[in-house]
């Protein structure tokens, strides 16, 4: 493929500037945390303290979820928006989340800092184009069967509309081994790093699904070269409504945001 918008120009670095000094790309490492479903105005408030005091400034939490089993907890949608900003904002963070449907894009820009597609998503034509005719940043998820050409050429629907401020997500992808939720490319960094000039975090609790892995695969990814990592944390994972499993609390929590500053300066040394 020739033409493209996010291979060119890879020595120019595509800084996402979320505003009052939070960038993602800019060559810190960054940090996204909070719950994977707003679930109460309680658990969101407590996720943005406990997280705001350690340093964080991205506040994640879905409201929209897309979830295997329409059985189970679907997200709290526009409300659970709503609970994540007035958190946000309460506790000077910005905020992310996935939408699922172009039809809620337009009520939830308000709502949101960056757009989350989901790896079920990453292929949703429809979506892409849309989420790429507003002027918000836009963090794409692979998708959980693509390539990194395939993955490369959804970004790319995102910025032929116009919306090239895109972040990318490494999640993991599935293999035969399924003692992991995911298996976690973290190839994908350097690779992208390579390819695009795109910033590319990680995201160490759906590329595992076990909390007991994500402090080890966080070091990997700030020593691969990664821009930052999602990391889902809860007041109390043993009830969270979705994830539990993966989502640290916040004093485990704190040992991966130490973790981090140990490797950064560990490989300061390093030209990567
Ligand atoms: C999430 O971030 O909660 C999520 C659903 O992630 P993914 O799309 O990577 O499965
Ligand atoms: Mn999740």
């Amino acid at each position: 493929m020739n033409i493209s918008i996010i291979r060119n120009n890879r020595n120019n670095k595509n800084i996402i500037d979320l505003g009052d000094n939070v960038k993602i790309g800019d060559g810190d490492f960054v940090v996204i945390s909070g719950p994977c479903a707003v679930e109460s105005e309680e658990q969101i408030n407590l996720a943005a303290k406990a997280l705001s005091c350690m340093g964080v400034k991205i506040l994640r939490g879905g409201a929209f979820k897309p979830r295997t089993s329409p059985y189970t907890f679907q997200g709290l949608g526009i409300d659970g928006l709503k609970l994540l900003k007035s958190a946000g904002q309460k506790y000077g963070m910005k905020v992310i989340s996935e939408i699922m449907d172009p039809r809620d894009l337009e009520i939830s820009y308000d709502y949101v800092d960056i757009f989350q597609i989901g790896s079920r998503n990453m292929q949703n034509f429809t979506l892409l184009k849309e989420v790429g005719k507003y002027d918000k940043p836009v963090l794409l998820k692979r998708g959980m069967s693509a390539t990194i050409e395939e993955w490369l050429s959804a970004a790319e629907y995102i910025a032929t509309e116009g919306n090239i401020n895109i972040i990318l997500c490494e999640r993991g992808i599935r293999t035969f081994e399924h003692y992991t939720r995911n298996t976690l490319d973290l190839t994908a960094v350097p690779i992208i790093k390579q390819l695009t000039n795109l910033p590319i975090i990680v995201d160490p609790s759906h590329g595992t699904g076990r909390k007991e892995l994500v402090r080890y695969v966080t070091r990997a990814a700030v020593a691969i070269g990664a821009d930052g990592v999602m990391i889902e944390t809860h007041p109390n994972p043993c009830e969270a409504l979705s994830d539990g499993k993966q989502s640290l609390n916040f004093e485990e929590m704190k040992l991966v945001l130490s973790d981090i500053i140990s490797i950064k300066r560990c490989i300061s040394s390093l030209d990567i």
